[in-house]
């Protein structure tokens, strides 16, 4: 198969665009559609600080090549969680932290261990009612929340997927999420001056398009998903989906796009929001944040 573009040998077949690409061209588009994404959704300006948030995976890494490469200014987060299972954190951090050097980009670390006293698995064996992940969800949004605050940044910029987005709007819809489904969407914009507005550039990119482009940029990413099993859900879910994706080409795309255009009637719920009196975040829980009443082990 022949590049559409140039003529030499295709390395990406994307059927669902009838597009074959070699690797060159193929970067060059993958940068091009992200940059049409963040305006179409109106993310960020050209001289907006953006923070981005890395795990170390494909797609974020992928991300902040892409951002790097359209010339935005731009700086990294890694939450350093302190997953064991086979070094996980540890090896993750890596990745980020040998990216930002061979950029010559900014990174700031959170470690949580070292900042906090706890690391999420010495939480998750306290049995504090939260379940492994949403004590990691709870942490991750919080610390990434208070670095975009701190750090004075237009937005925060995570790199979920195609195949990220449509798994958790299927999980929602499956159990009408009312709520979650009205705060899912490729721009959240800030609640409060605190709130960091949050911004998904690789929304509308498969996963195998954000894994085709880090290897053809040579970006060395973690492999592993996050060795906790609850996971497997979205992992399901993800399956699920791409077994329609195989029947009907495009059924993922235009499954997210149909939601948005839905979604425009939908009302967002209005919060009312406390400051928090430990950290000063915002939060709906009265007077102390969930993310503070952790470390005091109230919580559960
Ligand atoms: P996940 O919830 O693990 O699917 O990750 C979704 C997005 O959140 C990633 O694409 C990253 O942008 C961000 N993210 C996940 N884990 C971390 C982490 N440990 N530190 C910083 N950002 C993260
Ligand atoms: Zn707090």
């Amino acid at each position: 198969m022949k590049c559409r573009k140039c003529g030499r040998p295709a390395v990406v077949n994307m059927r669902q665009h009838k597009l074959a690409l070699c690797g060159a061209c193929f970067s060059d588009w993958f940068v091009e559609q992200t940059r049409k994404n963040i305006e179409r959704y109106e993310m960020f300006d050209p001289g907006d600080r953006v923070l981005v948030a890395v795990s170390g995976g494909k797609d974020s890494l992928a991300l902040w090549d892409v951002l790097l490469k359209l010339g935005y200014e731009v700086e990294g987060v890694y939450i350093d969680l302190g997953i064991e299972g086979g070094g996980y954190s540890a090896r993750s951090r890596c990745r980020v932290e040998a990216f930002a050097e061979s950029r010559g980009v900014p990174i700031a670390i959170v470690d949580l261990k070292a900042a906090y006293g706890k690391s999420v698995p010495d939480m998750a064996r306290e049995r504090r009612g939260r379940t492994y992940c949403s004590l990691c969800g709870l942490v991750k949004r919080h610390e990434m929340n208070r670095v975009a605050y701190e750090g004075g940044f237009a937005a925060l910029a995570t790199g979920h997927n195609l195949d990220d987005e449509t798994a958790t709007l299927l999980q929602n819809t499956l159990r009408w999420e009312m709520g979650y489904l009205a705060r899912q969407a490729p721009v959240l914009p800030s609640i409060h001056p605190r709130f960091a507005r949050k911004v998904k550039p690789l929304c509308r990119m498969t996963e195998r398009e954000t894994a085709s482009y880090a290897i053809v940029r040579n970006i060395d990413y973690i492999y592993d998903e996050c060795p906790h099993a609850t996971r497997a859900t979205s992992i399901f879910h993800k399956e699920l989906l791409n077994r329609l994706e195989t029947r009907s080409r495009g059924a993922k795309l235009s499954f997210y796009l149909n939601f948005l255009r839905a979604r425009e009637s939908f009302k967002v719920p209005e919060v009312s929001l406390d400051i928090c009196k430990r950290c000063g975040q915002p939060t709906a829980a009265p007077e102390i944040c969930a993310f503070c009443r952790l470390w005091e082990g109230s919580e559960g």
